[in-house]
């Protein structure tokens, strides 16, 4: 027997395991993984308002803007109350993981014109986190990663060194972690939540009774029956997932199964990611044409390294869920001598130009591989030969967009005249991108105490819930995620710590 039983070892988990066991409750955490961290230790960091390290700041962002963005975004279909409670929440987070060792740096590179991202507080690689090779990792990258003050694989990984700090101070708080240990059911005794059922790696299964249960188990990416029927994508057809870490939805079923109300589930959906810092950085910028399978343009190319939410959203609507991006040799010379429009704030620092020689070696490299989703051509149509679209319509489509580069004005889709390069020089490169998604969000409907709520929108006694496996908020419009710069690992600590704290009163009025 204990007071709360956490399902879940990852950021929300861990930030509701620690704020309840501050509160003087007794707390098992179980994980179903062997390791702890879930996804939220492939990340770089997280938003937050007027923390400290906004003060210095000429426009500092506070959390009235916070909370009036978020709502606009997801027009008021959000939870208001719950959105108020976390970005309240924000600040004292921050100083909350500083004073248990969390060292965090604002991040302050020019990322997109879109995004607000000097909310972005990344976190800082003070200490060398290995990541041993049979742990899933980002998609792609295999073998043992270290995360070490001085590189890493990418920049993600930084959130490691926070997940760490917080499993330590976990254990110190008495909290007592169970990985490998996956919970199958809730249990209920007159109406109240009263334990929960799980299984071990041995197949074992144990009841841990306990007076509440807060569940933050994540998305359910890698459930195809459920991505299908509440999201409509198909996985491995028309999405793929960017990471390894099997996420099922067990939260979400089990909150379900005791008569917790649905709410907004979706994708956090992405375009799939395009192969090395070269090829990103010169496909993601908005001097390039887009095309759909059929050949036509769908999307204002400003967008691309600009909002790759909004182009994510837009190539969900095409054929085959893909697109094309082209850009010829005029514009790649343009790279090359007047630089980057856009730079992914992930690899360099701003206005860098296209490196030709490393440019020539990843293509060369990549062109080998079977399957390529880069296609290089001396012709249009030798172009749409490869790409597979019809050739008149893409020939149409490119006649169209060079006119319109012609006299300075996108007559289809507005785009700025400074971008406008006709696409008319040999060679043509074209990089086929398709849906990828972080995780999914939403599923389980919460109140801004994080109590789990019914179908009558009532409180399951006992039944708290926290992070992605909630964050219906991010199902209304995910661009939030870079509007404000990590506020999904933002939400999920906050909701966590918010779940906490309550489910500690919560059984304090029991005793
Ligand atoms: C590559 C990558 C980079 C990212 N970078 C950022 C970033 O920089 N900033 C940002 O804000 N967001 C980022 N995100 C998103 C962020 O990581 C998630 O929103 C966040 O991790 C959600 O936390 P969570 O605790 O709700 O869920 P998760 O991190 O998904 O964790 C859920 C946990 O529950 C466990 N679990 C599931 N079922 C069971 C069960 N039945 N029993 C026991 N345990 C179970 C899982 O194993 C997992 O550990 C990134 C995501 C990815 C994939």
């Amino acid at each position: 027997m204990t007071d709360i039983v956490v399902v879940g070892g990852s950021a929300a988990g861990l930030a509701a395991a620690i704020t309840a066991a501050e509160n003087g409750a007794k707390v098992v955490l179980l994980e179903k993984e062997s390791f702890m961290g879930g996804i939220a230790k492939l990340g770089m960091g997280i938003a937050a308002v007027e923390s400290r390290f906004q003060q210095a700041l000429a426009f500092p962002f506070k959390r009235d803007d916070a909370f009036k963005l978020i709502m606009e975004h997801t027009d008021w279909r959000a939870d208001a109350r719950l959105v108020r409670a976390w970005v309240d929440e924000m600040p004292s987070t921050i100083e909350w993981l500083e004073n248990m060792g969390v060292e965090f740096e604002l991040l302050d590179i020019y990322q997109s014109s879109e995004f607000v991202t000097h909310t972005g507080h990344l976190v800082k690689k003070t200490r060398t986190i290995v990541m041993p090779a049979e742990e899933p990792k980002w998609a792609g990258v295999t073998g043992e990663v270290r995360i070490t003050p001085k590189e890493t694989v990418m920049e993600g990984g930084r959130t490691a060194v926070m997940i760490t700090i917080m499993t330590e101070r976990a254990k110190e708080k008495g909290v007592e972690i169970y990985t490998g240990t996956r919970a199958k059911k809730l249990v209920m005794k007159n109406g109240r939540v009263a334990g929960v059922v799980a299984e071990d790696n041995s197949g074992k299964t144990l009841q841990i009774d306990c007076k509440a249960v807060i569940i933050a188990t994540g998305g359910f990416c890698h459930n195809k029956e459920m991505l299908k029927k509440y999201t409509g994508f198909e996985l491995g057809r028309d999405i793929t997932v960017i990471h390894g870490v099997e996420l099922l939805g067990d939260g979400i079923k089990m909150a379900w199964e005791v008569g917790a109300a649905e709410d907004a589930m979706s994708p956090a959906l992405i375009v799939s990611p395009i192969p090395t810092r070269e090829l990103s950085e010169a496909f993601n910028q908005p001097y390039n044409l887009v095309v759909n399978q059929k050949g036509e343009r769908f999307i204002n190319e400003e967008k691309l390294g600009a909002n790759w939410v909004h182009l994510a959203y837009a190539i969900a609507r095409q054929k085959n869920r893909c697109a094309y991006i082209i850009f010829d040799e005029g514009i790649k010379r343009h790279m090359e001598t007047a630089g980057f429009e856009h730079i992914s704030y992930l690899y360099r620092p701003a206005r860098i130009k296209l490196d030709k020689k490393l440019f020539n070696e990843t293509v060369e490299r990549l062109s080998k591989r079977k399957d390529s989703p880069l296609f290089i051509a001396d012709s249009l149509e030798e172009l749409a030969g490869k790409m597979k679209v019809d050739l008149e319509t893409f020939k149409k489509t490119v006649e169209e967009y060079n006119r319109f580069c012609e006299t300075g004005r996108d007559r289809l889709f507005n785009k700025n005249p400074r971008y406008l390069i006709p696409i008319k020089e040999p060679k043509f490169y074209a990089f086929k991108c398709g849906l990828s998604m972080y995780t999914t969000v939403g599923g389980i409907k919460i109140n801004e105490r994080a109590e789990v709520l019914n179908r009558e929108d009532d409180v399951i006694p006992g039944l708290y819930a926290a992070g992605d496996c909630t964050a219906s908020v991010f199902a209304y419009d995910f661009s939030l995620t870079y509007m404000l710069w990590g506020s999904n690992l933002s939400y999920a600590l906050n909701t966590g710590r918010i779940a906490g704290r309550n489910a500690a009163r919560y059984i304090k009025t029991l005793r």
